[in-house]
């Protein structure tokens, strides 16, 4: 049947899921619709040189867009960057999402994925990339329909001419959506991240240039440029430029994905976007960032969220994924669960990481809490791993014991 079938392995993959699990295909705006509201005209634009891709560059770094992966590189200096080096280059498009409570770029490709696609090729063009990679996380099956359909559908419609866009399946590895170990697994060898520098922007998949993007940051373009970068930046609150989908879980009445201005406060995100406290729940502390960017009690929650604003209380909002606790959460259960969590992940290459969340989450069932033990272990993983699994890794359990010692006594 695969040979007869003959097509993309994901095309494979449907096949193989037929009658068993296969995924359900949420409903979600195909090509014809998408051009039928305008859809590929800027890229059209673009690719006759009415419009100049430095110029798109130039909006795109005048709305303020970041890499909303986690890293909030500004996009339009790292098109400069990749555009400026010999080709040839490639573009890849970081699908992996497996932040812990994050779930932004499912929803966003489950509804409207030219939209991804579209930012994709205009970005393409801008850096002259020979060909994209998009790397989809295995877990996300009807994503993956979707891409390949969508995809396939874009070759027969001629709007994919000379350059193509290669769909890869992840494997599950948490490590393999840090950018260095997602070109490895591109490139068909094992996951694990590499040492910097060199930059992937200079030295990336297949040792060329490369520019690598979250979904969601390439999903912004066509409006930025169609709507104007004044528009993208005045969304946000308190300075702060643009849009953030923020991934909301945990005791709040309404969670989901929330669409609301960079800069805003969790208090704000809370009352505005996700109707309150689930009844019976007092607002305790959240994950700002997923399960590596700390924990942060409520008495903190009026900090404006965004890059670099969460700095001084050691915690930072990588990809925008909110996890809400109550009074009913121990917050040691949730350090040692993330603790746990980063163990299982650690890719193993470097020492630092692969011994120290063992020893880490040892400590912490052993439930010797001791602060000198775990802050200076917590040292060793932050200075001496090689990426920022290990790094990071040590976060929600610092921000127990600055945060919360009432219950670290306990
Ligand atoms: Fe692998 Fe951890 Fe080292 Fe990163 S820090 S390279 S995940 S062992």
């Amino acid at each position: 049947k695969r040979a007869v079938d003959n097509a993309s392995e994901i095309s494979v993959r449907s096949v193989l899921y037929e009658g068993t699990n296969a995924p359900i295909i949420p409903d979600h705006v195909g090509l014809d619709q998408y051009r039928a509201e305008g859809g590929y005209r800027l890229l059209e634009q673009v690719r006759t040189g009415e419009l100049d891709a430095a110029a798109i560059a130039g909006k795109v770094l005048e709305a303020g867009l970041r890499g909303l992966g986690g890293a909030g590189f500004p996009t339009g200096t790292k098109w400069k960057i990749v555009n400026d080096l010999p080709g040839p280059k490639y573009l890849t498009i970081n699908g992996d999402e497996g932040e812990p409570g994050t779930f932004k770029d499912r929803y966003h490709l489950e509804h409207d994925p030219h939209r991804l696609l579209e930012g994709a090729l205009i970005a393409a063009h801008a850096i002259s990339a020979a060909r994209i990679y998009l790397y989809m996380r295995d877990e996300y099956p009807a994503v993956l329909e979707i891409l390949a359909k969508e995809i396939e559908a874009l070759r027969i419609s001629g709007i994919i001419t000379d350059i193509d866009i290669e769909l890869r399946r992840g494997a599950g590895a948490y490590i393999c959506g840090e950018e260095s170990a997602m070109i490895e697994s591109i490139e068909g060898k094992r996951g694990l991240p590499r040492h910097r520098p060199p930059f992937i922007a200079q030295v990336g998949l297949f040792g060329r240039p490369t520019l690598n993007h979250n979904v969601e940051t390439l999903f912004w373009i066509r409006d930025i440029v169609e709507k104007g970068p004044e528009w993208f930046a005045s969304q946000g609150r308190r300075g702060h430029k643009g849009f953030r989908s923020f991934s909301v879980s945990g005791r709040v009445k309404e969670p989901g994905v929330k669409l609301a201005p960079a800069g805003i406060t969790m208090n704000e995100l809370l009352a505005e976007f996700c109707g309150g406290m689930e009844d019976g729940h007092t607002f305790k502390g959240y994950l700002p960032g997923g399960a590596s960017g700390g924990i942060l009690p409520a008495s903190l929650a009026d900090e404006p969220l965004d890059f670099g604003t969460l700095d001084s209380h050691g915690c930072f909002i990588g990809s925008h994924a909110i996890v809400v606790f109550s009074d009913q959460d121990d917050m040691r259960d949730v350090a040692l669960n993330l603790m746990r969590f980063f163990r299982h992940e650690s890719c193993g290459q470097c020492t630092p990481c692969r011994s120290g969340t063992e020893k880490m989450e040892h400590l912490l069932v052993s439930g010797d809490w001791n602060k000198e033990k775990i802050a200076d272990l917590d040292a060793v993983m932050r200075s001496a791993s090689i990426c920022g699994l290990g790094q990071a890794a040590g976060n929600p359990v610092a921000s127990v014991l600055k945060f919360f010692p009432e219950e670290f006594e306990r």
